[in-house]
């Protein structure tokens, strides 16, 4: 059996600052893999592709890679990179070909300049390379907005059942796991059926542990009993993405299609039933800290972890706004933040030298839409090359570079500011500049969940902060111009029936 195996992945936030072009997918972790190197590189490794080389191995599969490339979110997906990346994959479709399967690991909310349905483009095109007959199974993100010009084109998605996600390798190999009972001939080709209410919720109350996302899974867990429905997956969208489609999804991949479209309305009626638990009040900026400092003062011990969830990097954000930093600055805080995406500062830093004194200007580069940079005195208390390998459970065992990387020292406060473009979702973020997170009082972290999965362990509490950024669970904040309406809760007065 051969078997294409690809990843072309990006949370596309129409509303961030940070544009999104080749280099973009070039500098992150592994880079753009292409052709063999797609295997070599990626067996082994606690990924999605990895659970499929995995799986393959077992079967004995030969796996043939296309390309691989994710990047943090940012922008729409220039039109160059997209097509460039497209035409990569389906070029070693066409000269590797035939194949007796394709596995995909995509995201689900990307958005290119020329295909704003990008996911639904991209297997379109897929399809019409390999032809009607050959199965196409994909791994999503959970944060996916899908369409069902997409689901036309698929033949199976496994969505992650987990946020924070630390499930990529086990979706993965559940994925490919199924593929492999299809080509063994224990199941029937499957297909795909969707449900799509309208509703757009924020993604702050997004976690799997508890809220409405666990109540949904749970749901599609019990048709999961039947032997006819393989997977249901949930996608709570990804809502700064200004898209006529954006927003909750609910896939059912299912041998018998019946069965799935009634399960595919089922469980998207009872996502659209609890769509109110999906909102959530956090505290603005100042109302935040002060709460912080007070709970610092009351509780020594474990860090008060404060999260800027309006700038995360993961969700668009520039990584880099300034006002919560502003905030404890002037609060003269003690602890530590993790980290402003700002290369000028880094720069500055390693030419005033460490140990050494200076002004700063940190953040508030990438736009002044949220704010001026925050002007400071401080000591430059770490240089490093910005490399490390993650050890917490959402980036494990898996090489980060952050570029060039500076500590700034402001009084208490050390800002790791890096070079290039992180949400801080791992406690290497803090020790890569020398920061031992768990000996702080105070942590501030540019994140809107992911973090958890390493932090909450260690964090007397977690505060969500209410801050300007292009990631504000506050949705009206946003001008949506291409997104359908009605739509909850932009429109709180939409109506549905399934
Ligand atoms: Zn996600």
């Amino acid at each position: 059996m051969r078997i294409a195996v690809g990843m072309i992945s990006h949370e596309t936030n129409t509303f961030s600052p940070i544009p999104t072009t080749l280099e973009s997918f070039a500098e992150e972790r592994v880079g753009v893999l292409n052709g063999d190197e797609v295997i070599e590189t990626m067996t082994g490794r606690k990924s999605g592709i990895g659970g499929f080389i995995e799986v393959g191995q077992q079967q004995g599969w030969t796996m043939v890679g296309t390309v691989a490339a994710g990047a943090t979110p940012s922008a729409n997906v220039d039109a160059s990179a997209y097509t460039e990346l497209k035409t990569r994959m389906l070029n070693r479709l066409k000269s590797e070909g035939p194949f007796d399967g394709v596995l995909l690991h995509l995201h689900g909310a990307m958005l290119a300049e020329n295909a704003p349905d990008a996911e639904g483009d991209l297997c379109q095109a897929v399809r019409e390379v390999i032809g009607p007959d050959v199965p196409l199974f994909v791994e999503l993100d959970l944060h996916g907005n899908i369409t069902p010009n997409f689901c036309q084109a698929v033949d199976a998605v496994f969505a992650y059942n987990t946020n924070p996600h630390i499930d990529a390798w086990e979706r993965g190999v559940e994925t490919a796991e199924h593929l492999a009972k299809l080509l063994n001939g224990e199941i029937a080709r499957p297909t795909v059926s969707i449900s799509k209410p309208p509703m757009l919720p924020p993604t702050i109350n997004m976690r799997t542990a508890e809220g409405p996302m666990q109540r949904i899974l749970a749901r599609g867990w019990e048709w999961e009993k039947r032997p006819e429905i393989l997977d249901v997956s949930v996608f709570g969208g990804f809502p700064y993405a200004d898209f006529d489609l954006a927003g909750t999804a609910i896939l059912v991949t299912s041998t018998d299609r019946a069965a799935g479209e009634e399960c595919a309305k089922d469980v998207g009626g009872f996502a659209w039933e609890i769509r109110e638990e999906f909102l959530k009040r956090i505290a603005p900026v100042e109302q935040a800290v002060q709460q912080a400092l007070e709970i610092v003062d009351q509780s020594p011990g474990k860090p008060v972890s404060l999260a800027d969830v309006a700038d995360n990097p993961g969700g668009g954000g520039s990584g880099d706004t300034p006002e919560l930093l502003r905030e404890l600055v002037k609060r003269g805080a003690s602890g530590a933040v993790a980290c402003v995406w700002d290369p000028e500062t880094v720069e500055k830093a390693q030419q005033i030298g460490l140990g050494n004194s200076g002004a700063f200007r940190i953040g508030g580069k990438a736009t002044d839409a949220y704010g001026a940079p925050v002007e400071v005195e401080g000591t430059v208390g770490h240089l490093s090359d910005g490399h490390f390998v993650g050890e917490g459970p959402v980036v494990r065992g898996q090489p980060v570079n952050c570029g060039p990387t500076a500590r700034i020292d402001v009084g208490d406060l050390k800002i790791v500011v890096t070079s290039i473009r992180h949400a801080a979702n791992d406690q290497g973020y803090f020790r890569v500049a020398g920061v031992e997170p768990q000996d702080q009082p105070l942590l501030m972290i540019k994140s809107r969940g992911h973090f958890r999965a390493d932090f909450e362990p260690i964090s007397h509490s977690i505060i969500e902060v209410d801050a300007p950024g292009a990631a504000n669970p506050t949705l009206d904040r946003y001008t949506f111009n291409n997104v359908r309406r009605p739509i909850w809760p932009l429109d709180p007065d939409t109506t549905w029936t399934p």
